[in-house]
C-alpha cells in the first residue's frame, strides 16, 4: 500500500501497487499525472480511515463495474439496431 499525490487534481489516495511503481492512475480524476509520496506506513487513525475509505471505494467501483457493464450492453444493442436500420449512418456523427 503507497501513498500517491495527483498533480492534476491534488487528490492523495493510497493504492496497492508494486514497491517499484511510480506513478499510477488517481482515483479520483483518472489521470496518470501522480507520484508517489514517501512517507511512513500508516498510523493507526489513517488504518482505521483506509478501512473506511476502501469500503467506500469498494462499494463505489461496484457501482462504476455495474454502470459500465451496463452502458457496454446499451452501446452494443444500439450498434445492433443501427445496423438494422439499414446502415444509412453507419459512422454516426
Ligand atoms: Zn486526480
Amino acid at each position: 500500500m503507497y501513498e500517491f499525490d495527483c498533480d492534476a487534481c491534488g487528490e492523495r489516495f493510497e493504492a496497492l501497487v508494486p514497491a517499484d511503481t511510480r506513478t499510477t492512475e488517481c482515483r479520483l480524476c483518472g489521470s496518470a499525472e501522480t507520484h508517489r509520496v514517501l512517507s511512513a506506513p500508516g498510523a493507526p487513525w489513517k488504518l482505521v480511515k483506509t478501512v473506511g475509505a476502501a469500503r467506500q471505494q469498494e462499494a463505489r467501483n461496484a457501482k462504476l463495474h455495474a454502470e459500465t457493464k451496463r452502458r457496454f450492453k446499451e452501446t452494443r444493442q444500439k450498434a445492433r439496431e443501427a445496423k438494422k436500420g439499414g446502415g444509412a449512418n453507419p459512422g454516426g456523427s
